[in-house]
C-alpha cells in the first residue's frame, strides 16, 4: 500500500512573520496521521518550519536546491543545508522553475541524483503545456521528462522519489484535470517506471497529482487508483483549506 502524501507547494508566498503565523495554526491542525503531509516554504522560511513543526508530524521541505554541496554558487541553497535542518523534501523540475528560471532536463537530473545522494526526497514535477495537451502530445512530454530527469537514478533509491504530474495549464489557474485524465496521465508514468524499474518497485512509487486542487476535488483525485497523493499550491496556504486537503478521508 502507498502511504497518501500531500504536500504544500507555498511558491514565493510568506514572509518570515506571515509564515511563522502560518505554520502556528498548521501546528494545530488535528490531522489525519494515515497521511504523509508537508510544506515546501520558501528558503528563508525554512528555519521556522523547523521550528514550528518539530513534533507534529508535518514534514517540511524546500523548493529548489543546486546539486553541489557548497561552493562559489550566489544564490543558491545546497543539499547539506537542507539536510542540516532536517528538511525532508525537495522539490525539483517545477514548471515555473523549467519556464522562468531555463532549468532543463540534464540539470534536473543532476539535482534528482544529489538529493538522493544526501537523503532528501526529491519531488518530481513534469506535466505538458496547453498547446502540447491540445496536440496530444501529454504522453511523449511527460515521458521525455521522466526518462532525463531520472537517468541513473538507481533500482534502490527509485521508490524514494515522489513524482507529481502538473499539467501546466492546470497549475494556479484554477482548472483542474479532470479525475480520469489525471489517473490516466499518473498511471502512464507508472507505466514509464515499470518499463525501466520492474512492476515491484513501480507499484511503490508515489505519484501526485498537481494543479488547482482544492478540499472541494481532492476526495475524487484521491479516488483514483495511480493518484497517491497531491501537490498543492495556492489551496496549502490556508491552514484550514491545507486541514481539508491532508483529511481528505475524513
Ligand atoms: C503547484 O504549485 O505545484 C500547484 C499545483 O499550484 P496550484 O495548486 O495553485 O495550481
Amino acid at each position: 500500500m502507498r502511504k497518501p502524501v500531500i504536500v504544500g507547494n507555498w511558491k514565493m508566498n510568506k514572509t518570515v512573520s506571515e509564515a511563522s503565523q502560518l505554520l502556528e495554526e498548521i501546528k494545530n491542525l488535528d490531522l489525519d496521521s494515515e497521511v504523509e503531509a508537508g510544506v515546501c516554504t520558501p528558503a528563508i522560511d525554512l528555519l521556522v518550519a523547523k521550528e514550528k513543526l518539530e513534533d507534529t508530524g508535518v514534514n517540511f521541505g524546500a523548493q529548489n536546491m543546486y546539486f553541489e554541496e557548497s561552493g562559489a554558487f550566489t544564490g543558491e541553497i545546497s543539499p547539506t543545508m537542507l539536510t542540516d535542518i532536517g528538511a525532508k523534501y525537495v522539490i525539483l523540475g517545477h514548471s515555473e522553475r523549467r519556464e522562468y528560471f531555463k532549468e532543463d532536463d540534464e540539470l534536473i537530473n543532476k539535482k534528482v541524483i544529489s538529493a538522493l545522494d544526501h537523503g532528501l526526497t526529491p519531488i518530481l514535477c513534469c506535466g505538458e503545456s496547453l498547446e502540447e495537451r491540445e496536440a496530444d502530445k501529454q504522453e511523449d512530454k511527460v515521458k521525455s521528462q521522466i526518462e532525463a530527469d531520472l537517468k541513473d537514478v538507481s533500482s534502490e533509491d527509485i521508490e524514494k522519489v515522489i513524482i507529481a504530474y502538473e499539467p501546466i495549464w492546470a497549475i494556479g489557474t484554477g482548472k483542474t484535470a479532470s479525475s480520469d485524465d489525471a489517473d490516466k496521465m499518473c498511471g502512464f508514468i507508472r507505466s514509464i517506471i515499470e518499463d525501466k524499474y520492474g512492476t515491484d518497485l513501480s507499484e511503490k512509487v508515489r505519484i501526485q497529482y498537481g494543479g488547482s486542487v482544492k478540499p472541494n476535488n481532492v476526495v475524487e483525485l484521491m479516488g483514483k487508483e495511480n493518484i497517491d497523493g497531491a501537490l498543492v499550491g495556492g489551496a496549502s496556504l490556508k491552514a484550514s483549506d491545507f486541514e481539508s486537503l491532508v483529511n481528505f478521508n475524513k
